[in-house]
């Protein structure tokens, strides 16, 4: 739980009412202001197109996609609402920005493309520094042989994991991947081209036709880098859908780093290093260093994640006042965060506006941000 999230329990009375005839529901999708709430009991309507009230503004409380929150003021005819509390987060991802997630499903290819395993292993540790359950799923099993498919299975067990081995083009495993994905909400992630698109739809089917229905006017900016959407599975629990990246940032503290590879976090179970504060490189007495695998990813990774920690100590005042831009062409640069918007005035007119013009001015800020 965040401190920010105490706060906000403490202002709002920390016992959440449990009157039966509270509306609750989970939140799905997010676009500007508006939150699509898919509510928990069959009502004249499964889901309500909600506000948040502006108490939770004035407290700076976020209602991000997976909170669980409470609906006020339903509008039964317009589909409408307006989000009163938000109960406290058991988890909070920040990329994609998901609440309440119990599990990331990464997917990796163990072919076409090739199966990377500095690549992999970055993913996994990433994965591995978030509170969340980690799934791995190695698609494609279709193109390799028996043989090859078990050297994978003894190198990843030297590397603590027991992955699915699943092909989506020849339906292997994908049952059994529902009933482990039933009842929790479940982030996918993996590199592009490895099959996550075609597996989502396999998990969730007619999802191109249900992402028209149940969207609609949020469907407008589903594809930039911010938005992100839970889908409802077959067998319960939900699915985010969130645009792939290559190759996430190690931005996890140094010290942390040995805790996110397994081989090491066993190997320290076992025995203590001399030195509590040990990086593991060269210290005398270290249990960690050796002859296992991936050593030299730790390495390598420890160099970029001290890397990382000293350019956000260089920059504190970046971190304030400045944001860091990603230019298409790939530069990145740090540029003065705007903040005409917080002055602002409302216009008066805005509850009447068309939706879809708050829709279309959000999507293209985010064309704008992402140039
Ligand atoms: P994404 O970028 O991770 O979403 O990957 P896609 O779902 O777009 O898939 C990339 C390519 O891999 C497509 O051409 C798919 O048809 C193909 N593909 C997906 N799953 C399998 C599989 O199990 N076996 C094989 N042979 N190809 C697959």
């Amino acid at each position: 739980m965040t401190g920010n999230q105490n706060c906000v329990d403490e202002l709002l009375g920390s016992s959440l009412s449990s009157d039966p005839r509270d509306l609750w529901g989970t939140v799905v999708a997010v676009q500007a202001n508006f939150y699509q709430v898919k509510l928990d009991r069959n009502q004249p309507v499964q889901f309500l197109l909600c506000t948040r009230r502006s108490l939770l503004k004035k407290i700076g409380q976020k209602v991000m996609v997976g909170d669980r929150v409470l609906v006020e003021e339903p509008d039964w005819q317009d589909g409408r609402g307006a989000i009163a509390r938000v109960e406290s987060r058991s988890t909070e991802l920040q990329r994609p920005p998901v609440a309440n997630a119990d599990l990331i499903l990464l997917v990796f290819a163990l072919s076409e493309p090739t199966l990377d395993p500095w690549q992999l292993s970055r993913f996994l540790v990433k994965a591995e520094s978030t509170a969340l359950k980690l799934c791995l799923c190695l698609n494609k099993c279709d193109l390799i042989t028996p043989e090859q498919q078990q050297q994978w299975q003894q190198r990843l067990s030297a590397w603590g994991y027991d992955p699915s081995y699943i092909s989506v083009a020849q339906d292997i495993g994908i049952d059994e991947l529902l009933s482990r994905l039933a009842g929790k909400i479940t982030v996918v992630a993996g590199p592009s081209g490895v099959g996550k698109s075609s597996l989502i739809d396999a998990l969730i089917p007619n999802l191109k036709l249900r992402i028209g229905e149940v969207s609609g006017k949020l469907q407008r900016g589903r594809h930039t880098t911010r938005h992100v959407e839970l889908f409802e599975l077959p067998e319960g629990g939900l699915l985010a859908d969130s645009p792939g990246f290559n190759q996430p940032d190690l931005d996890c503290l140094p010290s942390h780093l040995a805790q996110y590879f397994p081989e090491a976090r066993a190997r320290l179970h076992q025995a203590n290093c001399q030195f509590s504060n040990c990086s593991h490189r060269d210290e005398p007495n270290c249990v960690v260093r050796g002859e296992w695998e991936r050593y030299e990813y730790y390495l390598d990774f420890l160099t970029q994640a001290i890397a990382h920690q000293t350019a956000l100590q260089q920059q504190p005042d970046a971190e304030s006042s400045l944001k860091l831009k990603v230019k298409r062409s790939g530069k990145s640069q740090y540029e003065p965060k705007l903040q005409t918007k917080k002055y602002r005035r409302t216009s008066r007119n805005v509850n009447q506006q068309n939706l879809q013009d708050i829709y279309a001015k959000q999507l293209e800020e985010e064309i704008e941000d992402q140039q």
